[in-house]
């Protein structure tokens, strides 16, 4: 079970000297309430011998003090240092865990749900922050001061304390058995309430369809469902706890009960001082926290344990897409891409997404891909930055095979433009520079222009630091998409990717940012997979793709003339291109 755990092991040696010092106070705290119940017996015993004089017992007062103040100070600092260490803990998992998560290939997120990555990166690091923390804590009391208190007692008297103890396994048993029932209601509590806020999300960000469609109570009930279910967890969670307070007293009640009856005929039969006895059911008292945080701490560590389990399960996972040789090419790409016998199917599926693929596009070429939706144009595409991974050789640029070129410099060299937009919550000017440095003005007001997207974002009140998405203004698509293509210009890569970029722009726009991009990536490739004959008919050749392969090929003249797959397609496309008008 602690095996899982030798992951965390760097960070208790980082932060040994927290570490340390914390759990001497800690012990330190735990030394100094023993000797609480000793003065307790000592003034106990001087009043009742009748010894005591006020000068005495304002000693053993001020005593007390000086010990509350010392353990106060004490109490601070471990809290400090041993609860800093679990938040260092959780935020170093938690680092690794999301820049492992950013290494790992598309193919992993196909077979991972979302929702399953969201719970460990919450609810699991959590459960292990609790343990390195307070499961620590716990562990250090029930058995530090657990033994400690008891060899007081003993100390006292063997046979009161024998017996007295008899009830402690029962709080022991029942801290375990409330505390996993708490842990698998608190679990379902947390499962509603990710459910429930996902369902108001939903139904807010779906608020238009919601009222074209006249669903508001539909959707109403959907939620107040999902609230009613949050309620129920969170009252079921509630019992359990109500539960527990009531019982701890009662068993420590119980062990009250069997000291006054014995241990006060003790004191009669005068084995033990008055003192003693009072002292004695002090410790008594100071027993319960170890015994609950023996029970807590089992079942905590045990949580923690299967949480460790799944995270180190994503941990473990091997990026399958990385560098391959040990000194991957570095240089300047130009831009020729090679493309030989490239098959390819997605995982578990029969029937491939591309076969036999063979072309060859020179540096320099604007080349368009055309094909029916599913014919495998954005397959085809991905698989040259390395976003699906092929075979060896099966592609090369300027006729080296992409998985001997530096993958960061591949994909630097490539500038994608995907089907779908992906819109940060930030500036415009942010969107555009996305990380990127030492991106000059000039150069975003050009790709701004190139993107015709200059006069619009002028017309918003704060230019390109207008905030965009959740806090600020919503983009239609066709703007979304000229944004994300002046995304991919900024850096005017060797190679720019296409693909369906400007479906939602209108056709007269298209063609004036293709021109422009044509005419700021002269020498550059440019690959472009577009539905406009207007902007297919551009360009150098044309490839059309049907059910994942290459049909034909040529420019625009010779495969029009060739009156095949290309002309159906073109025909039809340029019917739908005049009605647009
Ligand atoms: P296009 O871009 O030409 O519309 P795609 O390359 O997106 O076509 O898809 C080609 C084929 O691969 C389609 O049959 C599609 O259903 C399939 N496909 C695409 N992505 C996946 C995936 N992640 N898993 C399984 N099949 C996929
Ligand atoms: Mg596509």
């Amino acid at each position: 079970m602690l095996k899982e755990f030798k992951s965390l092991k760097t960070y208790f040696i980082e932060n040994r000297i927290a570490l340390i010092l914390g759990l001497s106070s800690l012990l330190l705290v735990d030394f100094l309430q023993l000797f609480i119940p000793r003065i307790i017996k000592k003034s106990v015993d001087a009043l009742t011998v009748g010894q005591a004089s006020p000068g005495l017992l304002v000693r053993y007062a001020l005593i007390i003090v000086g010990i509350a103040i010392t353990m106060a100070i004490f109490r601070y600092i471990w809290r400090y240092l041993v609860f800093g260490h679990s938040r260092k803990v959780e935020e170093a998992l938690r680092n690794r865990i999301y820049k492992h998560l950013q290494a790992l290939s598309l193919s992993f997120y196909w077979k991972s749900k979302t929702g399953d990555l969201m719970a460990r990166a919450v609810n699991d690091i959590d459960a292990v922050r609790m343990a390195t923390g307070m499961g620590l804590v716990a562990l250090t009391d029930g058995v530090v001061l657990g033994l400690a208190t008891i060899g007081f007692m003993l100390y006292i008297d063997i046979k009161l304390t024998l017996i007295s103890l008899l009830p402690t396994p029962l709080i022991i048993y029942f801290t375990r058995f409330i505390t996993r029932r708490m842990g698998t209601g608190f679990n379902r509590v947390q499962q509603t309430f990710a459910e429930l806020t996902e369902s108001v999300r939903e139904a807010l960000a779906g608020i238009r369809v919601t009222k074209a469609y006249n669903r508001q109570s539909w959707e109403y009930s959907r939620v107040k469902e999902q609230g009613e279910k949050y309620i129920k967890n969170n009252l079921d969670l509630g019992r359990s706890l109500a539960l527990f307070f009531p019982m701890m007293t009662l068993f420590t009640n119980l062990g009250l009960a069997i000291v006054i009856w014995i241990g006060g005929r003790l004191t009669i039969l005068e084995n033990i001082t008055t003192g003693d006895f009072v002292a004695f059911i002090s410790y008594l008292n100071l027993l319960t926290w170890p015994m609950m945080a023996l029970g807590w701490v089992t079942n905590s560590i045990q949580r923690a344990s299967a949480s460790m389990r799944r995270i180190n399960r994503v941990l473990d996972e091997v990026p399958e897409i990385t560098n391959q040789i040990t000194n991957p090419f570095r240089g300047v790409i130009k831009g020729e891409i090679g493309v030989r016998n490239l098959t390819f199917y997605y995982p578990e599926q029969g029937n491939p997404a591309l076969k036999d693929i063979d072309l060859t596009i020179e540096a320099g070429h604007t080349v368009a891909i055309v094909g029916a939706v599913g014919s495998g144009k954005s397959t085809l595409l991905q698989t040259t930055p390395r976003l699906l991974e092929t075979e060896r050789g099966m592609v090369q640029i300027d006729g080296i095979p992409i998985h001997d070129i530096d993958l960061r410099n591949l994909r630097e060299s490539i500038g994608f433009v995907t089907q779908e937009t992906h819109i940060l919550s930030d500036t415009i000017l942010n969107n555009i520079i996305f990380g990127r440095q030492g991106i000059g003005n000039e150069i975003i007001k050009d790709v701004l222009e190139v993107s015709q997207l200059t006069c619009e974002i002028d017309s918003f009140p704060k230019g390109t630091h207008s905030l965009l998405g959740e806090k600020g203004i919503t983009l239609s698509g066709g703007q979304r998409q000229r944004l994300t293509i002046a995304r991919a210009l900024i850096s005017n890569p060797p190679i720019l990717i296409l693909d369906d970029a400007l479906s939602q722009v209108d056709t007269s726009t298209e063609a004036t940012i293709l021109n422009r991009i044509l005419e700021m990536r002269q020498g550059k490739t440019n690959i472009i997979v577009s539905h406009r004959p207007s902007t297919i008919s551009r360009a150098d050749i044309i490839y059309v793709l049907r059910a994942g392969r290459l049909v034909e090929r040529g420019d625009h003249t010779t495969l029009l003339a060739a009156r095949r797959e290309y002309t159906r397609l073109y025909e039809r496309q340029q019917l739908s291109e005049e009605l647009e008008r």
